[in-house]
């Protein structure tokens, strides 16, 4: 008998809870994972990078279980078809695997556990991706919390060094199965062509950490770690990161505790997976389905240069920096009404960092709808936003080069026009709700 690893968003050897405790059994362990097709084929980009980026997480992970005389299983299909290859191949034990907390996963878990049980069967996961999860930061009557700083209170209060103690994966690899390597598929067979780009590398320096704090907000400035896809995938263990947080910059844990807190909401919250607003009144406001201004967001053309800027960044790199990010969200939802979903879908595809969790909460915190949001008359001006976080205009300037020229777009809407029209629209559909 052996025992699976099924790898997903945790794609490291080292510090895996899941791993650790599959590998601790008595069974040989052998490490699985699924290119899931009912996840790429949602993807319209070929040049899909964080495909790629996976693809390459996985290689890695192949060499190092290659060094130990194991392989990594890299099937293609889905998860279903996947485990019933599985089951004809091997007789397991037990499936180990990490949580994942958006409603999608829950229900794939749900019935990969129940079809594994027909088998007889185990199915076994664990926290890996947070520092707590579920019902461990709660109210004291054991609600969820729904306003953010509160539950970090809670949360700081909580940590000790027993939950960032990394788990010793690396002991047990001579449980590994044993098994000649085996091919991982080309990207170029499952559809998919490699970018070439280089991805943000897999460490923090100190002096990011130190100046976090007076650096974070200003988007000209490489003063935040760009660590997002790495959290992600899961090929940096966040109780590594949440350590060095906790001894060096209590501002950039808050952020790591922000992530926690959205998962948290995704998981007790599941309507807002269903494309719901939290707060569902906000679902009674008017939006426009303008599809060219939209267009002109998109393309970074909407005549506000930050807005502009942004939108060029996140098309050219697959980065946008946060503060960015709130700006041309509020400037979506509120400059030109448009539904936040269509923004929200926007970002799922382009972003490289792209998480379910703190990408809703992000787009409904700007857009006035999310637990513990941005009240709906707080309307950003993107001017003034400009003054105080690029007052030099070095940001703009680099992604919007045509500024001063005649090529350049006027305003596509006045700012106080927009301004008293969302006021106005959201009041409508807040009235008497
Ligand atoms: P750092 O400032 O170095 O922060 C470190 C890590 O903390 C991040 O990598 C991220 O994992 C976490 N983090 C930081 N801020 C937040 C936050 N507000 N909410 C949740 N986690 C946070 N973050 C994503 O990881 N994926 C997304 O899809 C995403 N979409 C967003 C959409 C909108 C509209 C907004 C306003 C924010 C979004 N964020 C998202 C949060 C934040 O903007 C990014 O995490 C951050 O900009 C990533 O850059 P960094 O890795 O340099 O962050």
């Amino acid at each position: 008998k052996v025992n699976i690893m099924w790898f997903r968003r945790d794609l490291r050897l080292k510090d895996n809870a899941a791993l650790y405790h599959a590998l601790k059994s008595d069974k040989p362990v052998v490490p699985v994972f699924i290119f899931d097709t009912e996840i790429l084929d949602l993807l319209e980009d070929k040049k899909d990078r964080r495909v790629a980026f996976i693809h390459l997480a996985i290689e890695e992970m192949q060499t190092e279980l290659e060094a130990t005389g194991s392989t990594m299983h890299v099937l293609h299909g889905t998860p279903e078809t996947c485990f019933n290859k599985l089951l004809k191949h091997y007789d397991i034990a037990a499936v180990f695997t990490n949580h994942d907390y958006e409603l999608s996963a829950i229900e794939r878990d749900k019935k990969i556990a129940h079809l594994l049980k027909e088998y007889d069967v185990a199915f076994h996961t664990y926290k890996d991706q947070v520092i707590f999860d579920k019902d461990e930061v709660v109210k004291d009557d054991g609600s969820p919390y729904t306003v953010y700083t509160p539950y970090s209170k809670r949360w700081k209060a909580k940590l000790n060094d027993l939950y960032l103690r990394p788990y010793p994966a690396k002991k047990y690899f001579h449980n590994f199965f044993q098994h000649a390597p085996i091919k991982i598929p080309s990207l170029h067979a499952m559809g998919f062509e490699a970018s070439g780009e280089p991805f943000p590398p897999k460490r923090i320096s100190k002096a990011i950490l130190e100046q976090y704090k007076d650096q974070r907000d200003f988007p000209a400035v490489h003063g935040t770690s760009h660590l997002g896809l790495h959290l992600r995938f899961g090929t940096m263990s966040i109780r590594a990161l949440a350590k060095h947080a906790q001894q060096q910059s209590e501002t950039f844990l808050n952020e790591l505790i922000w992530r926690d807190f959205y998962q948290c909401i995704t998981y007790h919250f599941p309507h807002i997976c269903k494309g719901q607003a939290f707060k569902r009144e906000y679902d009674f406001i008017e939006w426009r389905y303008d599809e060219a201004d939209f267009q002109k967001w998109c393309d970074g053309k909407t005549g506000y240069p930050i807005v502009d800027a942004g939108m060029r960044e996140l098309n050219t790199t697959g980065f946008m920096h946060n503060r960015v990010r709130m700006i041309v969200a509020s400037f979506l939802a509120k400059h030109l009404m448009i539904d936040w979903r269509w923004g929200e879908a926007y970002f799922a595809e382009k972003l490289l960092d792209f998480d379910f969790a703190a990408n809703n909460g992000g787009w409904q915190w700007s857009a006035g709808c999310g637990c513990d949001a941005a009240p709906y008359f707080r309307v950003f001006n993107p001017t003034l936003q400009t003054e105080k976080f690029d007052k030099d205009l070095e940001y703009v300037r680099k992604w919007v080069p045509e500024l001063d020229s005649l090529d350049y777009p006027q305003p596509m809407v006045e700012h106080s026009f927009a301004r008293n029209r969302a006021i106005e629209t959201y009041k409508k559909a807040l009235k008497d709700r």
